[in-house]
């Protein structure tokens, strides 16, 4: 079988290492064509994962911190979220890819510098055309399949169809180093605000390491507007945590929120931010990439039945989270949580549970409703 892969980012390279994985016995020929140089080295993403998620990713040996607890602020109010064991863990997302890549590369052929630039289904066959960079020659090869996860601009994905719901916002964040050690219970403890300036945006606080802090953003601002909000929300975080920062490395990209309609037309699959496979609460896209990498494997080992199953799930679930965004940026919402009479409401969070955010925000909304009830 003959399979060519769009785009060498974390869903082409986890889709690659999950295929190599199930199909040892069978023989497959992956082409994975990507227009950078290399893979790896580009930092862009957080690296906040769920213990399920660092284990589908073959990334226990990446990671660089754990998290017991979760400061939530919702507008003026305050969650506490905390668990026994660590329910997130943050890796270090570029080594990691270059570790999948090395981990691969003995049977898939990584073709770099290409660009691929149609796609055609037959029907028995697909046809995909890409782009030499090197010499400027345009070629052409047949593959049985083909998955793209170019990640955003999902120029490809549109024209074939995939057609996702999809929202595009800035995300960056600063790497700051802070003039005080942490306490460990500091490096424990991850902060994010939902609701700054604009209804859409939110930031966080990540502890990396004694000194390294994680701040981030995600809005629909661009630009040096964006940076410059990034800056009020470090000067707020670092009057919240009481350091000061030294030096500071700025970092990011798009931020898809969304979901995806499909997952396989005929020959065709999609992966990652070309299909709006995130969490749109958290913008979190590693776990539905791994998700849908495991499913897309099932389709091609034959097993349709589990795979439509496992699509669907996923789709219904990202669906889900992405409804559970709007109805956070919607104003009535805040109303009613202001009127709730307490500010602070504490609880315990299963770390299973952590990829499932549309269940912990109705939780967390219940649970402010009924202590409304019973004050
Ligand atoms: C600031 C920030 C913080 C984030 N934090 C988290 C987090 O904490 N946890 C989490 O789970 N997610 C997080 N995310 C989201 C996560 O990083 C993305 O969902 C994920 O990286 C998407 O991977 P991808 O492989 O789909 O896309 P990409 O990483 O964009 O990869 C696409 C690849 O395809 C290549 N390509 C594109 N077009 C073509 C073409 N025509 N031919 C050949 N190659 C092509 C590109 O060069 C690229 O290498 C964050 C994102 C940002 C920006």
């Amino acid at each position: 079988m003959r399979i060519a892969v769009v785009g060498a980012g974390i869903a082409g390279l986890s889709f690659v290492y999950k295929l190599l994985r199930y199909s040892k016995k069978s023989s497959v020929d992956v082409h994975v064509y990507e227009i950078r140089r290399l893979v790896g080295l580009r930092k862009h993403c957080a690296g906040i994962v769920s213990r399920s998620t660092v284990y589908e990713l073959n990334a226990s040996k990446f990671i660089e911190n754990y998290y017991d607890e979760m400061y939530f602020l919702l507008w003026d109010r305050v969650f506490r979220l905390y668990s026994r064991y660590p329910f997130a863990y943050r890796i270090s997302r570029e080594v990691h890819e270059q570790h999948l890549y090395e981990e691969t590369r003995d049977r898939a052929q990584y073709l770099f510098l290409k660009r691929v630039v149609d796609i055609v289904d037959r029907g028995n066959t697909v046809l995909l055309k890409y782009r030499d960079l090197i010499d400027g020659s345009l070629r052409s090869d047949e593959y049985d399949y083909v998955v793209i996860s170019e990640g955003y601009p999902n120029i490809l994905a549109m024209k074939l169809g995939f057609n996702p719901v999809i929202e595009v916002f800035t995300g960056i964040q600063y790497e700051v180093e802070s003039d005080r050690r942490l306490s460990l219970s500091e490096l424990r403890r991850l902060y994010v605000v939902y609701g700054l300036n604009e209804k859409s945006s939110f930031s966080w606080c990540i502890p990396l390491s004694g000194r390294r802090l994680l701040i981030g953003l995600v809005t629909s601002l661009r630009g040096l507007k964006a940076i410059e909000l990034l800056d009020k929300v470090l000067h707020r975080w670092c009057r919240v945590l009481n350091v000061w920062y030294t030096k500071r490395f700025l970092y990011g990209g798009a931020v898809i929120r969304g979901y995806p309609k499909r997952i396989r037309l005929g020959r065709l699959f999609c992966l990652g931010d070309a299909n709006a496979m995130v969490k749109s609460v958290s913008c979190g896209g590693l776990a539905p990439i791994v998700s849908a990498s495991k499913t897309i494997v099932e389709y091609l080992m034959g097993k349709e039945k589990e795979a439509k199953i496992h699509e669907e799930k996923l789709k219904k679930m990202l669906f889900r989270q992405y409804k559970l965004y709007r109805l956070l940026c919607f104003k009535g919402l805040k109303l009613l949580m202001s009127r709730a009479p307490m500010n602070r409401i504490e609880f315990e969070l299963k770390p299973e549970l952590y990829d499932h955010h549309d269940y912990l925000f109705m939780r967390i909304l219940i649970d402010t409703a009924l202590h409304r009830s019973f004050v």
